[in-house]
């Protein structure tokens, strides 16, 4: 009866996380409470592949839901077949041996190699239409480590290093569910937070990971949505202008003046574009327009950054978001949607801007600066986040 009850309670909670991270989802000045969170995270790191080189240096298992247990100590691949079997594993001495999947791997020293890249924590194999997801099963913590350098650059600054692992550490939370549906909670790429496992790891990362070991950041009382951003370009601004929020912006995400990465490469910059280039890649958005005669900043935001652009061609004139600009042009060589001045000669189009990034949230050029002078993490996350604070996670 007891265990009835409990499994209820569980059910609930269960079905009233999914209620929340979807409102989540859709609206991302939505926080959560620090109550909801486990200990475990799981990382796509592989999204429907045919294949897979899995191997330790020690021994390891192949695992399968009815507990079948097949054991290896050299490099084996797996390949999705979905014929009398979902996976053919094919071993060192060319030995095939089938299996269904789910199945977990599991290694005695707990690090396992996807690929030849080394990973901490099991692995876990799902179908995935017919090829394979493989996820990184590991303590958070574990997978703070494996983000913090691919997210802030090589830096041996200790006191930015830990301000990064906290961002990184909440954002993990904030965005769990983000891939539910794929039977994971965060991918490995830009759409989540680049993780890159062990390889990436440094003594001085893994040390700042230690030092704020479940430490988050929370505004009233609620995790915070640590968005980060390479350079700002002097101010950081309020999402409000880039994402569509249907909360009122929060106080700690409204902007805030850097003033630490001024001198930075990214802070100025300039691209040139063609404006055929800038017409082709509108029309396949279906922005359908004439020749490009001129392209103007309509108006900047209160903290001067460029909101949107209007542009004049043949066939007439519209007014794009400068942010949605340049998601749809390219988000590669325009760095941010701050344009300073907009210039056309001949057929070209030079465009003059600052920052790198959306500028929302902490600015990651500012933090290491403000490291370098002697700032202590958590004034450099209470510049950026302000009427924020530090506090340790509870786990389940
Ligand atoms: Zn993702
Ligand atoms: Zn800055």
């Amino acid at each position: 009866m007891r265990n009835i009850l409990y499994k209820n309670i569980k059910f609930i909670i269960f079905v009233l996380l999914i209620v929340i991270f979807k409102q989540h989802n859709n609206n991302i000045c939505y926080t959560l409470n620090k109550e909801q969170y486990y200990r475990t995270i799981k990382v796509g790191i592989m999204i429907n592949v045919s294949s897979v080189k899995i191997g330790s240096s020690g021994i390891f298992f192949v695992v399968d839901s009815m507990n079948n247990k097949l054991q290896f100590s050299k490099d084996i691949i797996l390949e999705a077949i979905y014929m009398q079997s979902d996976v053919k594993i094919v071993d060192q001495n060319g030995a095939e041996h089938f299996i269904n999947l789910p199945i977990k791997i599991i290694s005695d020293e707990d690090i396992i190699c996807v690929n030849c890249k080394p990973y901490r924590g099991y692995l876990e194999l799902y179908k995935s239409i017919n090829k394979i997801n493989v996820i990184n099963v590991l303590d958070i913590d574990n997978y703070v480590k494996g983000v913090l350098i691919k997210e802030m650059g090589m830096t041996k600054r200790i006191e930015a290093l830990k301000v990064q692992a906290i961002i990184s550490r909440t954002y993990a939370f904030v965005n769990f569910n983000k891939h539910q549906s794929q039977g994971f909670n965060v991918c490995s790429t830009t759409h989540c937070q680049v993780y890159g496992g062990i390889e990436v790891e440094t003594i001085d990362s893994n040390k700042a990971v230690s030092n704020t070991r479940d430490e988050v950041l929370l505004y009233n009382e609620q995790l915070a949505e640590t968005v980060y951003h390479a350079n700002c370009g002097g101010h950081t601004d309020s999402p409000k202008y880039i994402w569509k929020c249907k909360n009122d912006v929060p106080n700690y995400l409204k902007g805030v003046k850097c003033g630490f990465c001024d001198d930075n490469p990214h802070t100025k910059w300039m691209h040139v574009m063609s404006k055929d280039f800038i017409k082709k890649k509108l029309m396949r958005n279906n922005i359908i327009i004439g020749e490009i005669e001129n392209i103007r900043i309509n108006n900047k935001t209160q903290f001067g950054t460029t909101e949107s652009l209007e542009i004049l061609h043949s066939d007439g004139s519209f007014i794009i978001n400068s942010y949605e600009f340049r998601i749809i042009v390219d988000s590669d060589g325009i760095k941010s949607h701050d344009f300073d001045s907009v210039e056309i000669y001949d057929n070209k189009v030079y465009f003059k801007g600052k920052g790198y990034g959306h500028k929302v949230g902490l600015c990651q050029c500012g933090a290491i600066k403000m490291a370098e002078n002697g700032m202590i993490y958590n004034e450099i996350l209470s510049h950026f986040y302000p009427d924020t604070k530090i506090e340790k996670i509870l786990y389940e």
